[in-house]
């Protein structure tokens, strides 16, 4: 069969964000059930977990390659939905209607047993997600059965009938907490400890109940012994800046805008606009949003944890970001929510298996992000779940993108909070504990970093509550400042 191209699916790197869920079957809930009351999770999980596959996870060939010192995947055989138009709040009555079609979909791991802390290194190497043809919404979901075959030997076999949160009832439960935009891809749900293939096998996968005569569908692929024996598509695309460079939505029109001597923004055509007449937009088009737990010692000590052995990394889906001098909603009967003043670090070309010491080749420049999170709700899946963390324009990235060679030292900056004009949180980027050329080396030996991709290298200490009305700045030394204020459900929603 043929695989898809991202274009099949009108998915884009700058404007998608490919989500999955775990714990939704039946069968998984149960072989788990004895574990879930117990550390480190303490409770079953209340709300949809879900995790990101970047970018670079999308397969385009018709063979998988294991990554380093792995003899084995795990065959996460599911069905991806491919979202038609942008899902808000969704009803059981018209979930449906926002999807625009289905696929026969294999999302692949490394075998591993915890579901703590994101599976960065087990879920996100490249071409790690296989998909089929994008096929029309089944009349009925849980009449599809999906058959896994390795080597024509049938290893699975799983009904949609089975799971936890039938596909609406996913929906739901997902656009409570965020959006989903055109375009986005949300797999209904990997199986526990699936079956496994290894170097050489033919994996295939049919699903009766659905494809274009309703009867079935099918797609197939070959796992490789490594990434040399899998051809793939280079990515051209660079970005490269000379001067401080943003984006603003101008009469409907998105422009780039680069800074002038006194401050202001000036269009490519010569408009010049004070910081406060524009509309901004985070100053580049993002593709995968990385985010860094506890990457201070002192944050670390501040929230009773040790400091990370490696890098605690976990994904950030594209509604997330946000412009300057934007609007971040604080949702009603919230407890606790708090900013994060954040180094970003851009990415200026494809990056893989880059060393910490030519790092800097690969990085475009910086910017101030601000990496708000609810902790209200915290669960001990994949945490930070996206619940506390993927809020719609719950990241405020700009208002410029400092260019690389204009930032002497990037682990020698300030950092700086302040709420309605008071400092609250005081910090320098030569307290992170995995640097930034550290953080390029260690993600960019998981899978392929590509241009637009941000990586937000973590908070010191001085977190607080925000409340309705609050404007929060967040300056780093020499990147600039920048704004944001904090509404109610009333104001965000109009
Ligand atoms: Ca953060």
């Amino acid at each position: 069969m043929s695989q898809i191209s991202p274009s099949n699916f009108n998915i884009s790197n700058s404007a998608n964000t490919i989500f999955g869920v775990i714990l939704n079957d039946k069968k998984t809930l149960d072989t788990l059930a004895p574990q879930l009351n117990d550390a480190p999770y303490k409770a079953p999980a209340k709300a949809p977990v879900l995790y990101i596959k970047p970018f670079s996870t999308l397969n385009t060939t018709d063979t998988v390659a294991l990554p380093k010192d792995t003899e084995s995947l795990e065959l996460g055989t599911t069905l991806a939905l491919v979202m038609g138009k942008k899902a808000t709040r969704l009803t059981a009555d018209n979930a449906l209607e926002h999807v625009s079609g289905v696929a026969l979909a294999v999302d692949l791991s490394i075998p591993h047993d915890s579901y703590y802390r994101p599976a960065i290194v087990e879920k996100c190497f490249d071409g790690s997600l296989v998909l089929g043809n994008k096929q029309a919404l089944p009349a009925d979901f849980s009449a599809i059965t999906l058959t896994t075959k390795v080597n024509d030997d049938i290893v699975n076999t799983r009904s949609l009938a089975d799971l936890k949160r039938d596909v609406a009832t996913l929906l739901v439960d997902v656009t409570e907490f965020m959006s989903l935009s055109e375009g986005d891809v949300l797999l209904v749900g990997v199986e526990y400890q699936a079956p496994q293939a290894k170097a050489g096998d033919k994996v295939s996968v049919t699903a009766e109940g659905l494809g274009t005569d309703g009867a079935s569908d099918e797609l197939s692929f070959t796992v490789a012994k490594n990434q040399s024996e899998v051809v793939k598509e280079n990515v051209a695309k660079e970005i490269s800046l000379t001067e401080l460079t943003g984006r603003a939505l101008i009469d409907g029109k998105v422009e780039t805008v680069t800074a002038t001597a006194d401050g202001k923004a000036k269009t490519a055509d010569g408009r010049e606009f004070a910081e406060d007449e524009l509309n901004w937009l985070p100053p580049v088009e993002i593709g995968t949003v990385f985010a860094l737990g506890l990457n201070y010692a002192d944050h670390a000590a501040e929230l009773a944890f040790k400091a990370p052995e490696k890098p605690l990394v976990f994904l950030k889906g594209k509604n997330t970001l946000v412009g300057h001098n934007a609007n971040t909603r604080r949702p009603a009967n919230t407890d606790y929510m708090h900013y994060e003043c954040e180094l970003a670090v851009v990415i200026g070309k494809q990056a893989k298996n880059v060393r910490a010491e030519d790092a800097k080749d690969y990085i475009a420049g910086y910017a101030v992000a601000n990496d708000y999170a609810i902790r209200d709700y915290l669960e001990n899946y994949y945490r930070p779940n996206l619940r506390v963390k993927n809020r719609d324009h719950c990241t405020p990235i700009g208002p410029w993108l400092t260019p690389v060679d204009k930032v002497a030292d990037p682990m020698n900056l300030k950092l700086i909070t302040r709420v309605n004009g008071e400092t609250t949180q005081e910090g320098t980027t030569s307290d992170m504990i995995f640097s930034v050329y550290t953080l390029v080396e260690y993600l960019s030996n998981i899978m392929t970093l590509n241009a637009g991709d941000v990586i937000l290298t973590g908070t010191p200490e001085g977190l607080a509550d925000t409340k309705h009305g609050d404007v929060i700045e967040t300056e780093i030394e020499g990147l600039g400042i920048l704004r944001n204020t904090i509404v109610n459900d009333a104001t965000y929603f109009g």
